[in-house]
Formats: structure tokens, sequence, C-alpha cells
């Protein structure tokens, strides 16, 4: 179709991005990296979808979170239903962890998840309005091994991608028993605090005071430098959790910084709550988070379940990596230069016969010149090529290149195939 000249092309949405081939190489690296460790440790995938009824984000993720009160891609359907795009994972897998009744076969279940995410946020380098998650859970799993067990699980899948600029941070958030003498102590605070205070921490600080600690505003950081550290507040049972959690991780070699300020943006956790945080983001310094969700499963009308979880920005992983070392495509095993309409065709039946023994073929399909198609199969870094004409099938034989040593070997076209597959595997 012809495009006239005062016609825009459409663009992508602000904030949101393709992933081109030279990128996807190290995003399929880095999930099959993932996958192969978590079904190391027991986890199952679950795949969950990417649209849900507005209420559960808002029941579970909580009315007063940054997500829920500005950042959700949420609208009416056709029906006037509300719905949202999710913009996180666990919510989700709560949902279906009910919905299917898990816990009456087994309460005990790891799950993980992969997939994209949309948050309306302001877009700049490391945050995207549809972003990609790696996420794990394990329900059912009140004793802190579950805890020591995501984050050591992280510990190892960022050792495997070579990931090393990155702490662990922890905390402690307590449970119902004990966090409220912790914000009683914090309101006393705030309220003094409460002019230096950006206008959405004074909105919060009676609603949900914990969040203030974890804004991100200078003049807020600075308000609350001096704040009273929650881990001073735990019962006696947070506390024995807590020293489990951080007296193993040690025992394990597991790097880690126990970090008062750290609380995560959404309602729901409890107890441990940690971040793997990097230098290498500039001002997106989290790459993964998590923590403990131990009344969520309960709270949207499922059986009292202890839960835990952690999700991993992908984008973000993949910029690391890809930071440290740039991806290279792999080449074809073979390319094919055929001279003449009668060679392609048999050229073309050949690169589909071998790419079903997997060997990776390349061809060009238009009529180009030898010199042409060498061209291309050096631009594509072939190792190999396969040259041949209308006189090479006449005479039986074809000719195999080696573009290293430059030398020409003839191979008879009887046999072909499985002679190409024994030389190229
Ligand atoms: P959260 O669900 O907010 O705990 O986020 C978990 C991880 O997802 C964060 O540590 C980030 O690495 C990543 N993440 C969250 N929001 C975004 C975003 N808008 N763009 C890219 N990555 C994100």
């Amino acid at each position: 179709m012809s495009q006239t000249t005062n016609q825009k092309n459409i663009q992508l949405i602000r904030g949101f991005k393709d992933i081109l081939p030279g990128e996807t190489e190290l995003w399929q690296k880095i999930e099959r990296t993932a996958i192969s460790l978590f079904e190391d440790f027991g986890f199952r995938e679950i795949r969950i979808p990417i649209m849900e009824k507005t209420e559960l984000f808002a029941r579970s993720i909580g009315e007063d979170t940054d997500i829920v009160e500005k950042e959700m891609y949420t609208f009416a359907d056709r029906r006037g239903d509300m719905l949202t795009l999710r913009p996180e994972a666990t919510a989700s897998i709560c949902r279906a962890y009910i919905q299917h009744k898990m816990a009456a076969q087994d309460p005990v279940r790891k799950f993980y998840t992969i997939g994209p995410m949309f948050r309306r946020e302001r877009p700049q380098k490391g945050r995207y309005r549809q972003f990609y998650q790696i996420d794990a859970e394990i329900f059912g799993v009140a004793a802190p091994y579950a805890d020591i067990e995501l984050i050591f699980m992280l510990r190892t899948l960022f050792d495997r991608l070579d990931v090393t600029d990155t702490t662990a941070h922890i905390n402690s958030l307590g449970c119902p028993a004990c966090r409220p003498r912790f914000k009683a102590a914090l309101a006393q605070l705030l309220s003094e605090a409460a002019p230096k205070l950006c206008s959405d921490c004074n909105r919060r600080k009676e609603r949900n005071p914990l969040r203030v600690l974890d804004c991100k505003v200078p003049g807020c950081r600075e308000a609350m430098a001096g704040a009273p550290s929650i881990l001073d507040y735990l019962c006696a049972d947070c506390r024995a959790h807590f020293a489990t959690v951080t007296d193993t991780l040690s025992r394990l070699g597991v790097p880690f910084e126990i970090d008062k300020q750290l609380v995560r943006g959404l309602d729901y956790y409890t107890r441990t709550a940690f971040e793997i945080q990097t230098g290498a983001l500039g001002a997106q310094s989290a790459v993964a988070g998590g923590g403990r969700y131990d009344g969520l499963v309960e709270s949207l009308g499922g059986p009292a379940t202890p839960a835990i979880g952690f999700a991993i920005g992908f984008d973000r992983l993949a910029e690391i990596i890809a930071a440290g070392a740039p991806v290279t495509t792999r080449p074809p095993d073979l390319f094919i230069a055929a001279l003449g309409e009668t060679a392609r065709q048999q050229a073309f039946e050949w690169s589909v016969a071998l790419g079903v023994a997997g060997i990776g073929v390349s061809m060009v399909y238009a009529d180009k010149s030898l010199k042409a198609q060498m061209k291309q199969a050096n631009r594509q870094n072939a190792g190999r090529v396969l040259i041949v004409g209308e006189s090479e099938l006449a005479a039986g034989t074809v000719v195999l290149r080696d573009m290293a040593s430059k030398s020409q070997q003839e191979i008879p076209v009887k046999g072909l195939i499985d002679h190409l597959v024994k030389a190229l595997c």
C-alpha cells in the first residue's frame, strides 16, 4: 500500500519497547538459566492471564499504594466490567491458588512465572510502562527456610549470569501483632516531620505510615533518617524468624545488608522483605524485590496460607548483563549459494531438510550473482558455504567451502544431506 508523504509512521506507545533480535538471544539465555535453576529447586511454572478484575489488585496491593492510586492501566470493557492489565504477578497467582483449591490437595506449592507487567510510571532508563518480571513464589511454608531458599536462589541465579555488582538488602516488617507498636512510635516522628514531607507522604502518614520510610523524595529521606528501626519493635516470633533468616544466609555465604528503611511499595508484605540492588543502573537501583505475605491468601478469601515470593526486573537484569558483554547473534551453520532457478529450487529443498535436522541454514531467494551471495555469507558470519549451480547439478557434485581456511571440497549430491549433517553437527 502506498503512503502519502504527510502520513506519519506509527510509533510504539511511550514507555513500551520492542526487544529486537540481538537482544532476544540474551533474554532467552536469562530465561533458560532461571527456568533450569527454579526447576532444580522444585518450582513449577504457572501461567496467569495478563488481565484481571481491577478489584483483585485493589484489594491485594492496597488502595493506598502508588500502583493502585495512579499507575494501573484500568478500563471498563464493553459490558462495563472494570479490568486491569496486571501490574505484578503475585495477586494473580494467589487468585489461581484459591480458585483451583490447590491448598486442598497440598498447601505447599512452589511456582514461577515469566511475563509482562504494566504500570503507568514516568518512563526513564530502566523504568518502562510494559516491563517483564521473572517471578517465584512459595505457598504454605511459614518457616524461615522458604525466605532463605528464595534469597539463596536469587543469589545463585545472579552468580550463574555473572551479575556480581549486587547487594541483597533485607529487613523485617513484623506482623499484625508487633507492627502497630512500631507504627505508633513512627506516628510521633511523622507529625513533627510533616512540614518537610512531600504531599504524597503527608497524605499517607495517617493511613499507611510505613510507606513514608520508602519514599525516594530527598526531603522525605532526610526527614526520616533518624526514624526508629522496626527491628527494635519485632515480637519474639518475628525476631526469631528474622534471626534464622540472617544467620542461615550468613552460614550459606550469601552476602546481605540489613536495611531498616526497606519497606517495599506494596501493602501485603509481612516479616521478611528484601531487595537486590545494584550500582549498575543509575537511579533504578532495584533489580529484584520480594517479601513474605502471610495474610494475603486469606484476605482474598482463601484458607490461611503463609507465602513469600520475589520478582526480578527482567529488563533491568538484561540491561546490566548487556552492558558488561554485548551479545553476539548465532551465525548460520551453512550458507547455500545457488545460481539459477533450478539450483535455487534444489537448494531450497535441501535447506528445509537441513533445518529439520538441526542445521542452521541461510540462503538468498532472489536471483543474485555468486559474488553478491558470498558477500552476504560473509556478513552473516557463516562458517561454510555450499555452492550449487546448474553445471554442478548436472555433474552430480556440489562445492563445500570452509570460510575460515578457504579450502573447498567436492561432495556428491547423492547422500548430501547425511554428509552435511555429519560434517556440521
Ligand atoms: P516490584 O513488583 O515493584 O517489587 O518490582 C520488582 C522488580 O521489578 C523491581 O525490583 C524492578 O527491577 C522491576 N520493575 C518494577 N517496576 C518496573 C518498571 N516500571 N520498569 C522496569 N522494571 C520494573
